[in-house]
């Protein structure tokens, strides 16, 4: 059995290493130089990766996203006809993207872009204080991420909702679910945090119409995927001033071009799709258990449902 390594030039040989450290046994290959075809029986790959050429290989068993979403996989032609895709749960992401999520949540809720330009000013005023407990954040997705992100700003303080696609419960977070669920939670949030996969159900879901549902004055921050938000009527409810600030980590196409107007827009924050990195040595042991599964016959994790899209 060996395995095809597809990611960035600079990080493919320390994907190698942090799997080779896990089961130095491993044949692992690093794309273009797959050797023979038919020996491939497992793909590791990264968005960059052409779906259309893993048809070369013909006793493809499992398909495995360097990240935690795997939209890039499923996008057409998706991966060969009856292979499964597994995706990774990383406890250094999910730690990641709570820090995120948290750093900007508080840059917003403690006023900090009115307190930089005073600063600029050299303006020395005092804004009114913020309530912690009257600052809702709603939550679009409580699954790996969302679930952490919640439960680091219930610590805080802040009153949590989270919206899913069957509904959950899940101690001190107000839960919501389906379409009026939906516009349920996104009437009683001021800063709404994207933590969904994109599949066509969530695609587009930042939009005009659930814009002006939320409180004028509310931030939008999002580390889904750019694919979530349609840039333009952000950008719209931004410059009318129904929305105060965005966080963005994530955009459609990425890199956001040079020329996009988000760049230079003052109340909104870029990041280059930068909130959570994967770390090779923290994925490889899930990895490298799914490629042991498979050769023992037994039952893989974290595969993707792809009936649901993620
Ligand atoms: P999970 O699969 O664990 O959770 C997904 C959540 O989204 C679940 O709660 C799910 O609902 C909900 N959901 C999915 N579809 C719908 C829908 N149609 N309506 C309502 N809720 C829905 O994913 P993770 O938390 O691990 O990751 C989420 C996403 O974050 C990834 O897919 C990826 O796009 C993004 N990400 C971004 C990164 C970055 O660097 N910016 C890094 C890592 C991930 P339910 O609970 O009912 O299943």
């Amino acid at each position: 059995m060996a395995i095809l390594l597809s990611t960035k030039a600079a990080i493919m040989a320390e994907w190698r290493d942090a799997m080779l450290a896990v089961d130095p046994s491993l044949d692992i290959r690093l794309f273009p130089d797959a050797g023979e075809p038919a020996e491939i029986e497992v793909a590791v790959c990264w968005s960059s990766h052409d779906m259309a050429e893993l048809r070369r290989y013909p006793n493809l068993k499992l398909l495995v996203s360097m990240g935690a979403g795997v939209d890039h996989l499923l996008r057409a032609p998706g991966p060969p006809p009856g292979v499964p895709v597994a995706r990774l749960k990383d406890d250094r992401l999910t730690t990641a993207m709570g820090e995120w999520v948290l750093l900007n949540v508080l840059r917003f809720h403690r006023q900090d872009a009115e307190y930089r330009a005073q600063q600029a000013q050299r303006l020395w005023r005092e804004l009114p204080a913020p309530d912690t407990a009257q600052r809702r954040v709603g939550i679009l997705g409580l699954g790996q991420l969302g679930t952490h992100a919640a439960g680091l700003l219930r610590v805080v303080g802040f009153p949590v909702l989270g919206w899913t696609r069957q509904p959950r419960q899940i101690e001190g977070v107000t839960c919501f679910a389906g379409a009026e669920g939906l516009r349920a939670m996104l009437g009683q949030t001021d800063i709404l945090v994207c933590l969904l996969p994109l599949t066509p159900q969530t695609r587009g879901i930042i939009n005009r119409e659930t814009l002006a549902l939320l409180p004028p004055g509310s931030f939008v921050i999002n580390s889904g995927r750019g694919g979530h938000m349609v840039a333009d009527d952000l950008l719209a409810a931004l410059d009318s001033g129904h929305i105060a600030g965005a966080a963005l980590d994530v955009f459609e196409p990425e890199p956001l071009p040079a020329e996009h107007r988000f760049w230079g827009h003052e109340k909104v924050l870029v990041w280059p799709h930068a909130s959570s990195i994967t770390i090779p040595r923290s994925a490889a042991p899930q990895v490298v258990e799914n490629i042991h599964r498979l050769r023992q016959g037994r039952a893989l994790i974290n595969l993707v449902d792809f009936s649901a899209g993620y």
